[in-house]
């Protein structure tokens, strides 16, 4: 879908008035496409996987951390490319310069410079955070009204998620609360990212985790679809550049030794923190590429599986984001 035409009230007889004032989609600048969802659905990996193999877009990561963003940004991480310093190199695109430029005031502003820099034409921005998108969109309507570059930038969102059940593991090991805790976050994250979405009439495509690690590559004959950008037969993985994700995400670029050797070279929080991330992942981190999402199967009992279906309104959530709760739940009771 056009996103100038979704947004541009069109009446039938204004409609080729109207058509010759709107920018041609070749003029246009830039898609700036927002990832929205919770922690651990899979954003980084299908990030990076985007970056390899649709050839004029790029995953960015966490801008939110880059800019380190009030209230919703974590102090001292997302500063630079995660891969480049993996990888212990400098970074031509993430840089201090660059950091210096961008703000959180100007979002997709931030954007630009960075489609500039990488010379790709859709940016995906993996801060997560529905109030992130929400504020670029506000900023853009501000901006529409008096600067031509605001409104030719076309946003979309990309709604990541997992099954509420397997957030709620994650979010417990991660975190050490109870399951209903995750379970709320989890729906309230949904509910806000889907009515956001639909408020602002943006472009919006639901990628679920567990159908992304068993057919990635029909995920991303989706994705690229949603962009209306070719996709690559083989990935090109020699210039991912982006900024913050889970440490298990860089398993399968620089390898498992890599990543033991730089976290051993950290000091004090950084080091724990990372410690802490990684604890229960550590244990499934092999050079490969992950396979299907299965963790969660046959691990908790059915008291534990009421905590998180009870809470109200997630059975609901769960069905429009397309999941059969009951498959969902029958996978993850132990039997
Ligand atoms: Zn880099």
């Amino acid at each position: 879908m056009d996103a100038e035409t979704q947004e541009v009230p069109v009446l039938p007889g204004r409609l080729t008035n109207l058509r010759s004032r709107l920018p041609k989609p070749q003029e246009r600048s830039l898609t700036s496409i927002f990832v929205i969802g919770t922690l651990f659905s899979g954003s980084t990996l299908m990030g990076r996987d985007m970056t390899a193999r649709i050839k004029m877009a790029h995953y960015v990561g966490e801008l939110n951390n880059f800019t380190q963003v009030p209230d919703f940004s974590h102090k001292d991480s997302g500063r630079g490319c995660g891969p480049c310093s993996l990888l212990g190199k400098q970074c031509r695109h993430f840089t201090d310069a660059l950091r210096d430029r961008v703000s959180y005031d100007d979002i997709l502003g931030m954007h630009e410079q960075f489609a500039r820099s990488l010379g790709v034409s859709a940016i995906v921005d993996g801060s997560k955070f529905v109030a992130w998108m929400r504020r670029a969109v506000e900023q853009r309507a501000v901006e529409q009204r008096v600067a031509d570059r605001a409104s030719r930038t076309a946003v979309s969102a990309i709604i990541t998620v997992r099954n509420p059940i397997a957030f709620a593991i994650s979010h417990r090991n991660r975190t050490g609360e109870a399951l209903w805790r995750g379970a709320g976050i989890w729906r309230d994250t949904y509910v806000d990212a889907l009515r956001t979405a639909n408020f602002h009439g943006l472009p919006q495509l639901v990628v679920r985790y567990e159908d992304y690690m068993a057919d990635r590559e029909r995920s991303l004959e989706r994705l690229a679809a949603f962009l209306h950008l070719p996709l690559s037969p083989k990935p090109d993985n020699t210039s991912i550049h982006d900024t913050g994700g889970n440490w298990s995400s860089f398993v399968p670029y620089v390898g498992r030794e890599q990543l033991e050797k730089f976290i051993q070279q950290l000091h004090g929080s950084g080091r724990t923190d990372a410690e802490n991330f990684i604890k229960h992942a550590r244990a499934y981190w092999n050079d490969e590429k992950p396979q299907e999402d299965t963790r969660w199967h046959n691990s908790i009992n059915a008291g534990d599986a009421h905590g998180v279906l009870s809470t109200p309104g997630l059975a609901d959530v769960a069905s429009i984001l397309g999941y059969n709760i009951a498959e969902v739940v029958h996978l993850a009771i132990k039997g």
